[in-house]
């Protein structure tokens, strides 16, 4: 089972991953964006953490739903709303349970996804970051590992892609080639589950 203190340390991790990986997401982001994407992402988690450390939250769908809502607080741009409602909604499926089941949070996982696709208009194919959520929460119904596998393979899936939605949309068939960059932070959030898991003990 999964206690708050995996969903904390699963936020950790997370932080952890995109510090790491800031200056590749960056990369990616200015190929076919802004190229803010790493500086967005390290901002939002850096709040995730310091507010999970400092309210402790008691269960898994209260550290979720604080998470989301830091991250719609500190991160402009698209992927705040999108990132903070996934972490919101799958928060707010968890309910109250002070324990959850690994396929209670694959339920719920798929529930946060559902509410990203709607709130920003994308499909599979889109070439955002639902290319790599989509198959990972489909993938949790079977293990952490499966899910982290989908993810990494669904943001590399992006490459031959052209953007239909987001900033990259407006470089039209320019976008293809190229990674896209919500979809590779959202591989490293899935990647950050599955290190959590494991040290749970891989169980899912
Ligand atoms: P911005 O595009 O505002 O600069 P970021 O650079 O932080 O924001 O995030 C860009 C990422 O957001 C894209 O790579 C893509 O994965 C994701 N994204 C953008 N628009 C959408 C959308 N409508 N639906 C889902 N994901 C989206
Ligand atoms: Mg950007």
């Amino acid at each position: 089972m999964l206690d708050a203190g995996f969903f904390h340390r699963w936020m950790t991790v997370a932080a952890a991953a995109v510090n790491r990986e800031a200056d590749h997401l960056t990369e990616l982001d200015s190929a076919i964006g802004d190229a803010d994407h790493g500086a967005n992402m390290q901002r939002g988690f850096a709040a995730v953490t310091e507010v999970l450390d400092r309210e402790a939250p008691h269960t898994p769908g209260a550290v979720l739903t604080l998470a989301g809502r830091q991250l719609i607080s500190t991160v402009g741009g698209a992927s705040g709303p999108l990132y903070g409602t996934l972490l919101r909604r799958t928060g707010k499926a968890l309910g109250d349970e002070p324990e959850v089941s690994p396929q209670q949070l694959a339920e719920a996982l798929g529930l946060g996804v559902a509410a990203v696709a709607q709130l920003g208009g994308a499909q599979a194919g889109d070439k955002t970051m639902l290319d790599a959520l989509l198959p990972a929460a489909e993938a949790l119904a079977t293990s952490f590992d499966a899910a982290r596998k989908a993810a990494d393979a669904g943001a590399l899936a992006t490459v031959p892609m052209r953007a239909r939605k987001g900033r990259a949309s407006y470089l039209g068939e320019r976008s293809i080639g190229h990674q896209d960059p919500g979809a590779t932070s959202s591989a490293l959030l899935i990647g950050a589950l599955a290190e959590a898991g494991d040290a749970n003990g891989g169980e899912a």
